[in-house]
């Protein structure tokens, strides 16, 4: 998952030693400039250049700032690896010599993991697992989409999860507790301290509890005194189980927490956690299995996992047995509250009472003096629901045949994409347009990867829970395709949303998911113009003619350049040559998730309370 940035390099190493990477430069002959790139082992996102001079090995740690760019200790900032390297290559700027020469890394060796790489990626799973209770896809999506935010969350809390961690506990109470029971050396604890978000490690050595500070500097980073740094409490207690970095003694057995039942056992599914709706920000952060602190520090926007529907309601088995196609209508409270309107009738606000739960839902009504084509349309539509089931989709509840024929749906309850977006034009920042759209990027590569195709992909038929949490919506255009086709073929042109399909479609009326994608580069510049109307005052037609001239639609202002580039390619004329949703999401997750480490403000209209912008 979380590529580390060098990945790609061919002369990064990943986390290889200091006399490894200086075997690798003999090996390549020692020239002056030849270098090398490895992982640091002290400083998580940091690296170490290794470069020869005069046939001597230097190596210079590059650290990763708290704003996420990288420089060599006292040099100039850099926005990634490749930068950097790319810099040095042409200025020594302070270096004894410039990169002349990439040491390569020979074609049978695969870049190292470090011993961070899988813990790291074993405490998302953990912390999403004790925090949501998710399992399966729900939790890889939940991971995809929210890896950049889940990071600082973990930095800045999983300690707390850890056996090892004791929360706010007094001194004595801490020697208490490592005193009873063996008393083998290195046995150890972690407490908080009586001014919090500051902790103390306590130690058994020789019979004897020792305590020493850890030490939290202005930038964040935790250490022993004199010690190395590090950007969350539990990196530098697995740290300390390696080496003793100035300690009497490495880590060795935790002391175990008796309030803390935690990532050492694993939660039994016990029912799923109630979230808060989706439009309301949790009043306090979801706490995981350890009982010993309550309350995360600040509060925190809500992730599309503290909602209602990010899930679907029959994701509990209880609820699953009783789930049907059908609804009771006495289940089923209806609003007056029309949230929105099309030929078909209108859609709804609405209650449905489950057996333990009541959930909001909307409700597609069919006007009863509609003919039977349009009620068809429905259950069509309603079919194609059915089948899906991904969190970045509006999932169907069921349908209902009462006064009317009914579409039960689960609740958006921020509405269409363009209006929001035009609405609070100064408030939503590219970074959340970006985050937005990558969440429709995964609707989208699921539904891909699962042989449906959508056919109305556009942003008012892209629906939000909130201002950070988008889905696919409106399927009455969709098709699921035959298990051979990867189109499908209209025998007539209907009432089409002209400006959002791609010259296939129109021309020879073929449809997928490639069809889709142009749909989407479209949806995205709806989005980066902040909900302008595509091509200004073309008519359809007009447009058909002015994309078979090879023209396209210019960047939105303000849109990032990586971001139009994506758009540009979703409108590459010929659908074999257009990438796919899997390409498409890929493209976007790596922005996303590169801007979101860059910036650590929060959108302006929200609090900045997750401010660790800390690689872990
Ligand atoms: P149409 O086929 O007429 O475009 P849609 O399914 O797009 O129908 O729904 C029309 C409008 O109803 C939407 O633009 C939206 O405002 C509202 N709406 C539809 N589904 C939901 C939902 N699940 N939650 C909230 N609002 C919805
Ligand atoms: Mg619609």
């Amino acid at each position: 998952m979380m590529n580390d940035p060098a990945a790609d390099l061919p002369f990064f190493y990943g986390s290889i030693s200091r006399s490894e990477a200086e075997d690798y430069l003999k090996l390549a002959g020692m020239s002056d400039g030849l270098f090398l790139l490895r992982q640091c082992l002290r400083s998580l996102g940091g690296y170490v250049l290794s470069l020869v001079w005069n046939l001597q090995f230097h190596h210079y740690s590059v650290e990763k700032q708290m704003n996420g760019t990288y420089c060599v200790s006292g040099g100039k900032p850099h926005c990634g690896p490749a930068e950097l390297c790319e810099y040095y290559s042409k200025d020594a700027d302070g270096l004894v010599t410039t990169l002349r020469k990439p040491c390569l890394r020979p074609a049978d060796t695969p870049v190292r993991a470090g011993v961070f790489d899988s813990l790291r990626d074993n405490m998302l799973r953990e912390y999403v697992r004790q925090t949501w209770n998710l399992e399966g896809e729900a939790m890889e999506q939940a991971i995809i989409s929210q890896a950049p935010q889940l990071e600082k969350l973990i930095a800045t809390t999983a300690h707390e999860k850890m056996p090892w961690f004791h929360g706010k506990i007094e001194r004595q109470e801490g020697e208490r507790r490592l005193y009873s029971g063996a008393q083998p050396d290195g046995k150890f604890l972690v407490r908080e301290r009586k001014e919090s978000g500051t902790f103390a490690l306590s130690i058994m050595y020789g019979k004897t509890v020792y305590h020493y500070q850890i030490l939290h500097d202005k930038s964040g980073k935790y250490s022993m005194p004199e010690g190395t740094k590090f950007d969350t409490v539990w990196q530098l207690v697995e740290y300390l189980k390696m080496k003793p970095d100035g300690l009497l003694t490495v880590l060795r057995e935790a002391c175990v927490n008796p309030n803390c039942n935690t990532a050492a056992t694993p939660v039994v599914p016990s029912g799923r956690r109630p979230r808060t709706n989706g439009y309301t920000p949790p009043p306090e952060a979801p706490l995981g299995a350890c009982k010993a602190l309550e309350g995360l520090p600040g509060d925190r926007r809500a992730l599309p996992m503290d909602t209602s529907v990010y899930e679907s309601p029959y994701s509990d088995p209880e609820a699953l047995k009783e789930k049907k196609l059908f609804l009771k209508r006495d289940q089923l409270m209806i609003d007056e509250v029309e949230l929105g309107s099309g030929n078909f009738g209108c859609v709804k606000k609405g209650v449905y009472k489950m057996r333990k739960k009541h959930i909001d839902v909307a409700i597609k009504v069919l006007k009863s003096e509609n003919e039977k084509a349009v009620k068809d349309e429905m259950m069509k539509e309603a079919e194609i629901m059915h089948q899906l089931d991904n969190p970045y989709i509006v999932r169907m509840i069921g349908l209902c045949e009462a006064e009317n024929l009914m579409l039960v749906m689960e609740m958006a309850a921020s509405g269409p994409l363009n209006k929001f977006l035009s609405s609070k034009k100064d408030q939503i920042s590219v970074e959340n347009v970006v985050e937005l759209m990558h969440q429709v990027s995964l609707g989208m590569r699921y539904l891909e990867e699962n042989n449906f195709v959508h056919r109305d992909l556009a942003a008012r038929n892209v629906l939000l829970v909130n201002q950070h949490y988008a889905k696919i919506s409106d399927f009455g255009l969709s098709k699921a395709l035959g298990a051979d086709d990867n189109y499908y073929k209209a025998r007539t042109a209907g009432k089409w949303p002209l400006k959002w399909y791609a010259p296939e479609c129109i021309n020879f009326h073929k449809f997928s998911s490639k069809s889709d994608v142009w749909s989407y580069g479209i949806t995205m510049w709806e989005a980066f113009s902040y909900g302008g109307k595509p091509y200004k005052k073309m008519k359809g037609p007009e447009v058909t003619g002015f994309i078979e001239s090879g023209k396209r639609m210019d960047c939105p202002a303000g849109c990032p350049d990586v971001m139009y580039t994506v758009m540009m390619d979703c409108w590459t004329y010929k659908h074999e040559d257009r990438p796919d949703f899997a390409k498409v999401e890929d493209r976007m997750r790596s922005y996303h998730y590169s801007i979101s480490k860059k910036t650590p403000k929060e959108d302006n209209t929200e609090d900045a309370s997750a401010n660790a912008t800390v690689a872990i």
